[in-house]
């Protein structure tokens, strides 16, 4: 277990969320506290090289989303770090082995709320203020469908339209053979 204190924690996470993110912004400073919230609440070891037992959803694609992916060390490449693109400030923390999951929210406008505050104001009220405070906790289920986990894939196949290969079931079935998503639904591109 690391045996800095809250603050030197604190200090220490910030600084693997701006090597990422490249630069500490009010996001960064948020989700580095919820980050280190839950992987306390779900008594995870800080710096790991290997987190293969959390998974984090992510309601949101902004800067918030680098300091958690740095803190917990989940990664889109990892299968641990998930979009669930609700627009909100929000992540759900998912401890694999147990269970057990939680959801933290931001609860307050920060912008109109502290419309004077610097950046430097920024990370000392969120390092000083407890998560309890800054945040909605809640304690969640999650169901989740064995092709989303990490580790080995499940399930390969070709696409009977594009030939290309589609992993983990996301095919969908027509007169029973495999269609990839963008033959089935139509794609974000065109091709030119
Ligand atoms: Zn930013
Ligand atoms: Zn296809």
């Amino acid at each position: 277990m690391s045996k800095l204190s809250e603050t030197e924690l604190f200090d220490e996470q910030l600084e693997k969320a701006k090597n990422l993110h490249g630069e500490v912004c009010g996001g960064i400073v948020s989700g580095t506290k919820m980050a280190i919230h839950a992987m306390k609440e779900l008594n995870m070891d800080f710096n790991q090289k290997k987190n293969k037992d959390l998974i984090v959803f992510l309601e949101i694609d902004r800067c918030m989303a680098d300091a958690i992916q740095a803190v917990t060390g989940c990664s889109l490449g990892k299968r641990t770090l998930k979009l669930k693109n609700y627009g909100k400030f929000a992540a759900t923390f998912y401890k694999i082995s147990t269970g057990e999951a939680i959801r933290i929210a931001s609860n307050k406008n920060e912008k109109s709320e502290y419309p004077e505050e610097t950046i430097e104001e920024k990370i000392k009220r969120v390092k000083n203020t407890p998560s309890e405070e800054l945040f909605n906790i809640q304690k969640v289920k999650i169901r989740i469908d064995e092709n989303e986990l990490p580790g080995r894939p499940r399930d390969e196949k070709f696409c009977s339209i594009c030939s290309e290969q589609i992993m983990d079931s996301k095919q969908n079935l027509v007169s029973g053979k495999p269609v990839c998503k963008s033959c089935h639904e139509g794609s974000y591109y065109e091709i030119i």
